[in-house]
């Protein structure tokens, strides 16, 4: 059997050993110590914000990111249709409600015009939105400016998820740290990772400390445990961090492999009807997968995906958006139909930061087998 090429396997540096090797010979084996500090400290400066608190995965950082926000029964808060269930399962946990808006084929990511209706109609029905989650799928900047003029304008915070966008910018300016809170995962497939865990950053202090007393059980600050409220176990550990901190030394070099992988695909399959996630003005994504639409009739996305499980490479369909879940079917949802016509057309292809020319030479080649120009 072939060795198995993977959509976007983790991928080691060496220097997250030595790290390890520190937290071992200090005895730093807990949801405590300083490697979690450095790597905190280092995630909010890479990203141009103050504050930042590291957890146990991206979905609970962004539960931790409701919570502070004032997110509870009943509310609704308005989340991106086209993503994880990851971005959106955290509402439910509040018995809150999402409220999905779709995506512009611009970006592929929320729809400003669409946002703005979505907020209107859910005011004049007597529910004002208590949050917005705005995702930044596939590491592409969604329209940041026109989102955050709405979101300013109708007085509603804004959480980005930028699980997949970690180093992505909008006109100069990290994503995550563009809203009122911003969120990162370290999970194994993403551009860097930690094998499990997740960031949350904000300029308020204030925001940031409430989710760390909520990560470590709500507990009050006297000698003895005491709970006014009740409480998470969304610790990292310190050498989940440790390898964390030995990931951040090449998360540049990450982005530029990434982004040349993406050119690679480009260069090599436009010409046969394959057409590619654009970048807007202003927007320079890290290219996390590179996302790929295939025109012309319905299940040719399935078809190469196919053909290409049969030689080990693993494709995947885009996210299957959240209106389609049977799990959320009966939640609000403001659409124009561009998040099922992208996952109906689309495929996500191997985009691992450790491939090599050859691996990606036969994966192109494999792909034109399937399709001739
Ligand atoms: C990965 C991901 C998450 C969740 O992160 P975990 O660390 O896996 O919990 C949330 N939103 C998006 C868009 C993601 O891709």
């Amino acid at each position: 059997m072939k060795k198995r090429i993977f959509l976007s396997p983790p991928h080691m540096c060496g220097e997250e050993l030595k790290f390890i090797g520190q937290a071992f010979e200090s005895n730093w084996i807990a949801p405590a110590g300083p490697a979690l500090v450095a790597f905190e400290k280092q995630i909010a400066s890479d990203n141009g914000v103050d504050h930042c608190l590291v957890v146990s995965s991206g979905t609970a950082a962004i539960h931790l990111a409701l919570i502070a926000l004032g997110v509870s029964r009943g509310d609704e808060v308005i989340c991106s249709t086209f993503t994880f269930s990851g971005s959106c399962n955290p509402i439910i946990y509040q018995s809150a409600t999402p409220v999905f808006v779709d995506s512009e084929l611009d970006s592929w990511n929320m729809d400003p015009a669409l946002l703005e209706q979505a907020i209107q109609s859910r005011i004049l029905l007597g529910r004002k939105p208590k949050a917005i989650i705005v995702v930044h799928l596939f590491g592409m900047p969604a329209q940041m400016n026109p989102i955050m003029d709405i979101a300013r304008r109708y007085e509603i915070p804004v959480i980005e998820d930028a699980a997949e966008a970690l180093g992505s910018t909008y006109f100069e300016k990290r994503m995550g740290s563009i809203g009122d809170i911003g969120i990162y995962s370290f999970n194994g497939n993403k551009i860097i990772t930690t094998s499990g865990g997740g960031a949350i950053i904000s300029s308020s202090k204030e925001l940031i400390e409430k989710a760390r007393f909520l990560s470590n059980q709500s507990r009050s600050p006297v000698p003895y445990y005491q709970h006014e409220e009740i409480g998470y176990n969304y610790q990292l550990s310190n050498i989940s961090a440790s390898i964390g901190l030995g990931q951040m030394t090449v998360l540049t070099a990450r982005i530029l492999q990434r982004r040349r992988i993406f050119e690679f695909y480009k260069k090599n399959l436009s010409n046969c009807g394959f057409s590619f996630q654009p970048e807007m003005e202003g927007c320079f994504s890290n290219r996390w997968l590179t996302t790929m639409l295939i025109a012309g009739e319905k299940n040719r996305n399935d078809h190469i995906r196919i053909a290409l499980e049969a030689e080990n490479i693993e494709t995947r369909p885009l996210w299957k958006p959240m209106h389609l879940q049977p799990v959320f079917k009966d939640a609000p949802a403001y659409l124009n139909g561009t998040s099922e016509s992208l996952f109906e057309k689309g495929l996500c292809l191997p985009s691992g930061s450790g491939l090599e020319e050859n691996d990606l030479n036969f994966i192109v080649s494999q792909i034109t087998k399937v399709f001739p120009s």
